[in-house]
């Protein structure tokens, strides 16, 4: 039976390489002094969708919500196997916070399966790494009004519309068996993400989003009038489309999304104060893994109130 999947995937600033410019003065992340890279765990995501279809048949759609940028790590699902690719793009989804993430991505997928046929699986990396929530993958599928499975390390079984996953808990697993459609969110001890192909990497190193193509034309022709430069544009568009490499981009009005739901206005999230936490001592004290040393430990941390 082949089963629909749609892959949410997000591109992050890499803060394994924080730099003194990485804040603004503002306390906001300065995402143009970060390199710019595919959500570790999104990559799991997308491993786990493309082994559905290679197991059981059917396609792979990867979503993104950012910046034309982000077309970046379509590109990249493209690279190593997902089938579609779509682009969400708004300058009024900016400064959307976890709640207002999940209802635009819900509003998206809500889309791809009026498209492109019903969704069967939505999977999601368990957190992105800057936000480091966690809760844009359950929000979405509250949001879809469908089941949700976290923390997703094996899928065990999948027989018609009941699937069966064991989930990583940490101190340990649990079996978890529910009905499709379903959201899973992935950990990174699921799968080994494939590489990119090859012969992919040729085929859709130029695919390219609409407002990837009036970038490049604007960079190319600074000085032609704004008419022959959407006549270009659209000539260029018109090309990539034929040859299926024109990728779908889509803002929040096509898919009817709330506007007041989403980017700042639908953010209840206030930031009120980031502090940057310096840590200066050098040395270290080794605690006897013992009951008492356990004890000194903790009454040490009452004490410099640390604890309580
Ligand atoms: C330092 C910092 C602190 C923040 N604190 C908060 C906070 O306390 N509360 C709050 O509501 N927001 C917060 N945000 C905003 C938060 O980054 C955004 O809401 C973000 O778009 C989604 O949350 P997340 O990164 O935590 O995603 P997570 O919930 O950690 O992401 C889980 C999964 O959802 C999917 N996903 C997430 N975003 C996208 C996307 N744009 N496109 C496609 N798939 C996606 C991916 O599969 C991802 O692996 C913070 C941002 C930063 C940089």
């Amino acid at each position: 039976m082949p089963y629909h999947s749609v892959v949410c995937v997000k591109q992050v600033p890499d803060t394994a390489n924080i730099t003194a410019e990485a804040m603004k003065d503002d306390g906001t992340v300065n995402r143009a002094a970060l390199p710019a890279i595919f959500n570790p765990e999104d990559l799991h995501a997308l491993e786990a969708a493309l082994d559905v279809r290679e197991r059981f048949g059917g396609t792979v759609t990867a979503l993104t919500m950012g910046p034309p940028k982000a077309a970046d790590v379509l590109r990249e699902c493209l690279f190593r196997g997902a089938d579609r690719a779509i682009l969400l793009t708004d300058r009024r989804a900016a400064a959307s916070d976890t709640l207002a993430t999940s209802y635009i991505l819900a509003q998206a997928i809500k889309t791809i399966a009026k498209k492109f046929g019903e969704v069967d699986f939505v999977f999601c990396g368990r957190q992105a790494i800057d936000g480091d929530t966690a809760q844009v993958g359950p929000q979405c599928a509250e949001k879809l009004g469908i089941p949700q499975i976290t923390y997703m390390e094996e899928l065990i079984r999948l027989n018609g519309r009941t699937v069966v996953v064991r989930r990583n808990v940490g101190n340990g697993w649990e079996i978890v068996e529910t009905t499709l459609p379903a959201l899973i969110t992935v950990i990174d001890t699921a799968n080994r993400p494939r590489p990119s192909a090859a012969r992919k990497v040729m085929l859709f190193k130029r695919a390219r989003v609409r407002d990837e193509v009036l970038g490049d034309v604007k960079r190319l022709l600074p000085d032609a009038s704004e008419e022959d430069r959407r006549a270009e544009a659209e000539r260029r568009m018109a090309d990539l489309q034929q040859r299926g490499l024109l990728l779908d981009q889509w803002n929040l009005d096509d898919i009817g999304a709330e506007i007041d739901r989403c980017g700042l206005s639908g953010s209840p999230t206030k930031v009120y104060r980031i502090q940057s936490i310096v840590l200066t001592k050098s040395g270290y004290k080794e605690i006897a893994p013992t009951e008492e040393g356990v004890r000194n430990l903790i009454h040490e941390l009452i004490v410099d109130h640390t604890l309580g």
